[in-house]
């Protein structure tokens, strides 16, 4: 009798429960139709094509970028006991003729390679020969030259659609707006798929961005708390000498650091990485050349030193902490002259369509560290998806108390001059009106004679716009896109204008505060464990990682090591019950974890 999803989620994969989507996407991708899933780091994509992979007849074939990744990846799924296979330019030739043997043999349900492989005639003409029941192509904003990680090689992927006209095809991604979405769709040749679509939320993410004043104190008070003394930490600088002198800095404080960037040599690079997966080195000042191969799910801190160049890269950068859904912490050091520094690059572009692009993208980058709204809101909004909470308690924003004005009056004003101006201007022109401009085109309107004309002279320019915005934030009005963006009123701000509640807004220019300390009395506790079972167990597992090879997150992960060291199981039966403990794992560790827990409640009397 074959077994069900949800048996193999357990007996394969250690989890009681699905994740979000997972069970749908599963039960579709069985019927052998295509499908585009978007769902944000963390979300358990990989499940997604890794479960049906044990249930089809033939292969599934992974299509992944990234070959750093792969051995990880691959050591994974046979520490649970599936048959996973992985071909890249890293195997001898000697191991590549075993690997084709065993599936030719049909030995092997899972088996991982990255595009340009494909392009190679013989690989195709020798995986036409097998029998593929699934394609799945991993990352597949890589195909998009609206991305931000284009593949030119993902674009060939169409040709294995003809090659295997019955395997139904999964594309998957955690980075996608409508653009790049609608690419995937096309280049992949995907037919009649379906698109899931899961909330791009990181509720166990928090979001901080802090003036950047003292940076260098504050980072170093967070990097030695309790909470993230020898926890994995990224921290994000603009350049490569900024990395090393960050580096130098905290070692000379006392901390384990790292430098890494794109102008080190290859082999010291993986050595870096490889120091940062094991636990060796908690800390990796890095230039955004870090992280694409990185599949560590326990990063507790990513830290922007520098302001990010978009919020598609901020994004996808702070969503490398808390993979596996415990609190992790993201924080952005903002300040403005961080912009000329990007501008300075961006300048550079030859391209007059491009450069516009990164300009566009920048100036976002800015509203949202600008911003007073809350950041997780203003991310989900970027990327289309609605969030109807105002308000999500785990951000500095949403947490920090703000010093509010009561900006009734000239709200009221700005509002009716969008009103009776038919939603029709831009801010500028809003503005000037408000300030009673005597220009030919106000005149030749006769918005002049507007009631709500020269109304707010006890505001300047740039206060008046920075009112605008706040109440653009608020919901009442909205600034459109396009060439010639206009400010209109929303429903809510027609309804507000008809109201006689109060308008208060957050006190205007951004006042520099001790904010971290403040959001960090906010932050979420989790649920409480036995942290010197939780750091024995550690040690425990990094010790079966050397001796494998393995990085440690491929024996357990730290939400399994942290529900031992909470339900502290003595026995198999109870030792199953923890998330992450399949059969293969029960087998394999049960035992030595089962030990090192009895021994400590002995030596603690528990
Ligand atoms: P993504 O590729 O979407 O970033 P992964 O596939 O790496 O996410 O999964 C993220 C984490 O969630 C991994 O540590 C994975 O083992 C875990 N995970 C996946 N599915 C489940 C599940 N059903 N229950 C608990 N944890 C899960
Ligand atoms: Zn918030």
């Amino acid at each position: 009798m074959p077994k069900r999803p949800q048996e193999l989620l357990k007996t394969h994969f250690g989890y009681d429960q699905f994740l979000p989507m997972q069970e749908e996407i599963i039960g579709h991708v069985l019927t052998g139709k295509d499908a585009l899933v978007l769902m944000p780091t963390g979300g358990g994509k990989s499940l997604c094509y890794q479960l049906p992979a044990l249930m089809f007849d033939g292969l599934t074939l992974v299509i992944s970028p990234l070959i750093a990744l792969m051995k990880d990846q691959v050591d994974g799924l046979k520490a649970n006991g599936l048959a996973a296979e992985f071909i890249n330019s890293s195997l001898k030739a000697q191991e590549i003729y075993r690997i084709k043997d065993s599936l030719k043999e049909g030995q092997v349900k899972i088996l991982y390679v990255a595009p340009e492989r494909l392009a190679n005639e013989a690989f195709r003409v020798f995986l036409r020969g097998l029998k593929v029941s699934c394609i799945a192509v991993d990352e597949a904003h890589c195909i998009s030259q609206w991305g931000h990680d284009f593949r030119p090689d993902y674009l060939n992927l169409k040709d294995l659609r003809e090659d295997f006209p019955k395997a139904g095809f999964v594309a998957l991604t955690a980075t996608a707006t409508e653009r790049v979405r609608r690419d995937i769709l096309e280049h992949l040749n995907l037919r009649t798929p379906r698109i899931f679509i899961s909330s791009f939320n990181r509720p166990n993410l928090h979001y901080d961005i802090i003036p950047r004043n003292d940076a260098f104190k504050e980072l170093l008070g967070i990097l030695r708390s309790s909470e993230y003394k020898n926890r994995s930490a990224i921290i994000y600088c603009f350049s490569r000498n900024d990395t090393e002198v960050l580096a130098s800095d905290l070692c000379s404080k006392g901390l384990k650091a790292q430098a890494y960037h794109a102008g080190l040599e290859a082999g010291e690079r993986h050595a870096i990485q490889d120091r940062f997966i094991k636990d060796e080195t908690p800390i990796i000042t890095a230039t955004i050349a870090f992280g694409m191969g990185i599949d560590k799910s326990d990063i507790r801190l990513v830290v922007h030193y520098a302001l990010p160049s978009s919020i598609e890269g901020y994004y996808q950068e702070t969503g490398r902490a808390g993979r596996d859904g415990l609190p992790a912490r993201c924080i952005l050091f903002y300040s403005y002259a961080d912009k000329f520094k990007q501008e300075f690059f961006i300048n550079k572009i030859e391209d007059d369509l491009e450069r516009q692009r990164a300009a566009d993208k920048l100036n976002k980058m800015i509203a949202f560290c600008e911003g007073f709204g809350c950041r997780r809101k203003f991310l989900l909004e970027y990327f289309g998806e609605r969030y109807e909470k105002t308000s999500c308690g785990h951000c500095d924003s949403c947490l920090r108390p703000k010093e509010e004005f009561d900006a009734n009056d000239i709200s009221r004003l700005i509002l009716d001059g969008v009103r009776l101006t038919n939603s029709r201007f831009g801010g500028q022109y809003i503005v000037d009106i408000l300030r009673g401009a005597h220009s030919e085109r106000i005149l030749k309107f006769g918005h002049n004679r507007l009631n709500c004309y020269g109304k707010g002279k006890d505001f300047n320019e740039a206060q008046l716009k920075e009112i605008i915005t706040r109440i653009i934030e608020k919901g009442l009005l909205r600034k459109t896109t396009g060439e010639y963006p206009v400010i209109e009123l929303t429903v809510q701000g027609r309804e507000f204008l008809g109201s006689q509640e109060r308008l208060m807004l957050p006190e205007l220019k951004i006042s520099v505060k001790k904010q971290i300390k403040k959001s960090m009395e906010g932050r979420d506790k989790g649920e409480s464990y036995d942290e010197g079972l939780f750091e024995q167990l550690r040690r425990l597992r990094k010790r079966l990682a050397d001796q494998r090879g393995v990085p440690p997150f491929v024996i357990f992960a730290d939400t399994s090591l942290r529900q031992m060291a909470r339900e502290m199981p003595m026995d198999s039966a109870s030792f199953l019950d923890i998330t992450g403990v399949g059969d293969q794992k029960l087998k394999a560790f049960g035992p030595v974890f089962i030990k090192e827990i009895t021994d400590y409640c002995h030596q603690h009397h528990f």
